[in-house]
């Protein structure tokens, strides 16, 4: 392979300096501005198979994707502007978000991440926090159940850490679920309340994406 690539590259600076020298013959007046010291040719191959089939796919995907809207999307639709939980940002997709959970006494974390809108996912914390059926869906909940059980106040805040895009077939990884592992691996006191067996859960995103797929593949046949 390497003696290939070699001869390859040999034949390419013979041919190169062959053009050089029939366009720019030593009579020639700008001889002096182009010739094999100063010029350097390049060349383009044509796609291979892996090329020429993620184009194809990318089409396709393309294809089937909702049309781009002309005007950008609004960031809030909360009727009381003041009273969105994101500072007019609610409808952010594909973040990563904390929510800070303040007592009297102490102040608790939490990082967690959403593909769809943040608001959305807000609201079924809203409701793991009101009922008690849900009060193990998350550590935030759990948390939270633990204060009321003790009767403690408190106050949760909310804010966009970072923005990622989820798992495409195109990229082939999900920028949003490392996202959100790395600030729990890294950044513990910024997610005091996240466990570390977060950390080996499976990307939900690629499962979503590839049966998005199938249903593609079957409105075309
Ligand atoms: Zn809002
Ligand atoms: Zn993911």
């Amino acid at each position: 392979m390497r003696k290939q690539k070699a001869y390859i590259h040999h034949i390419y600076f013979e041919i190169s300096t062959f053009l050089i020298e029939k366009c720019f013959p030593p009579s020639h007046k700008l001889r002096k501005l182009f010739n094999k010291n100063n010029l350097k040719l390049s060349y383009s191959c044509s796609p291979n198979i892996k090329q020429i089939i993620d184009g194809h796919n990318k089409t396709i995907l393309s294809q089937n994707m909702p049309p781009q809207e002309k005007t950008p999307p609004k960031p809030c639709n909360c009727r009381e502007p003041d009273k969105c939980p994101l500072k007019g940002q609610c409808l952010a997709k594909e973040v990563v978000y904390q929510a800070t959970v303040t007592t009297a006494e102490s102040s608790e974390t939490y990082v967690g991440l959403t593909a769809t809108e943040f608001k959305t996912r807000w609201r079924n914390h809203q409701m793991s926090f009101k009922h008690e059926s849900k009060k193990n869906d998350t550590e935030l909940s759990k948390h939270l159940w633990q204060l009321k059980d003790e009767k403690k106040d408190f106050a949760i805040s909310w804010k966009i850490l970072a923005k990622a895009k989820s798992y495409s077939n195109l990229t082939k990884r999900c920028n949003l679920c490392n996202t959100e592992k790395f600030y729990i691996l890294y950044k513990p006191d910024m997610a005091t309340l996240n466990k570390r067996n977060e950390l080996v859960s499976t990307c939900r995103h690629k499962r979503k994406f590839l049966l998005k797929f199938n249903r593609i593949l079957n409105n075309q046949s």
